[in-house]
């Protein structure tokens, strides 16, 4: 026997490897055996390349304009607790309020933590 994890799907214990995928030959799901590593890319890290956890206190790096604002969050702005979205599809990675903004959306690459 193989050490293998069984198929997510079905639970079938028959799984095999296939270059590096996982082949469940009783539902014909593949996965990829490397799956749990994709956790690791997830990390978001600020400008200087420091990980970045919820409830982390950021400096902004550069201006920035505000969506439907005539004024622009400024160099230094301080944010306190931001929340991280890892898999934001637009890029802004990180959830936060800004005094003066309310509740913005920022990328990980215009922050640094504090
Ligand atoms: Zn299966």
């Amino acid at each position: 026997m193989t050490n293998l994890p069984n198929c997510p799907k079905c639970n079938s214990e028959y799984t095999y490897e296939d270059g590096s995928l996982l082949v469940c030959p009783e539902c014909a799901h593949e996965w990829s055996a490397t799956a749990v590593e994709v956790e690791e890319t997830n990390v978001i890290k600020d400008a200087n390349g420091n990980v970045l956890n919820d409830g982390d206190a950021v400096t902004v790096i550069k201006d920035l304009k505000v969506k439907g604002s005539s004024s622009s969050i400024k160099i230094g702005t301080k944010v306190k607790s931001i929340r991280l979205v890892p898999d934001a599809a637009d890029g802004h990675d990180i959830e936060c309020k800004i005094d003066g903004f309310g509740a913005m959306k920022l990328k990980s690459s215009v922050v640094k933590k504090a």
